[in-house]
């Protein structure tokens, strides 16, 4: 099975629930640069601590590109709607792809750990890309059986960087306005 990284949090939440597996590292979304490393270099950290096969797929110009012609006209949408539908299925593609080029039949994601994702959106994505691809797409919730504070204890322990933010410039945008609003209610009309 090849399974799709999104983050380090994510990931050491995952290895509880799967053993002997792939790991594909590719993330066109995530910004600016210097975040991305962060969270590359997490992922690193992890990979070495586990002894995890980790393919890291920096992303070129181009993808960075199709990543954002894939998401257009839905940019100020918000978290959980269409664009991070559409997100998610650019990121998965590619770890389809991976999956289809390498051999593998199943593929997944870390994101399936994330607190912050509707479960059911990634599954339904996941598996149209599936049917595409003549794969087969592993579900699971990631979080249950106690995996996520396992891992929120584990990343703490091995001092891993845990981001605030989903990832792409508009969630960078939305907790810094979100912040903003807090910090100042009544410019805000809160
Ligand atoms: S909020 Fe997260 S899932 Fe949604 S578009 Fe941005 S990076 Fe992708």
């Amino acid at each position: 099975m090849l399974v799709h990284v999104c983050c380090a949090p994510d990931l050491l939440t995952t290895l509880f629930h799967v053993k002997d597996v792939h790991f594909h590292f590719y993330n066109p979304n995530i910004h600016p640069p210097a975040e991305y490393k962060r969270r590359r270099d997490a992922v690193e950290i992890v990979a070495k601590a586990f002894e995890l096969d980790v393919e890291f797929e920096d992303p070129s110009m181009e993808d960075v590109k199709e990543w954002f012609s894939q998401v257009r006209g839905y940019e100020r949408l918000g978290e959980g709607s269409t664009r991070c539908e559409r997100c998610i299925e650019f990121v998965l593609k590619r770890t389809a792809q991976m999956a289809r080029e390498s051999g593998e039949e199943v593929f997944s994601t870390t994101l399936l750990a994330s607190p912050r994702k509707d479960l059911e959106m990634v599954r339904r994505i996941g598996e149209k890309i599936a049917r595409g691809y003549g794969l087969i797409f592993f579900f699971e919730n990631f979080r249950k059986k106690g995996a996520y504070q396992a891992g929120v204890r584990l990343s703490k322990e091995l001092e891993i960087y845990r981001q605030n933010y989903c990832g792409c410039v508009f969630s960078f945008l939305e907790r810094k306005a979100k912040r903003n609003a807090q910090a100042n209610p009544l410019a805000h009309g809160m």
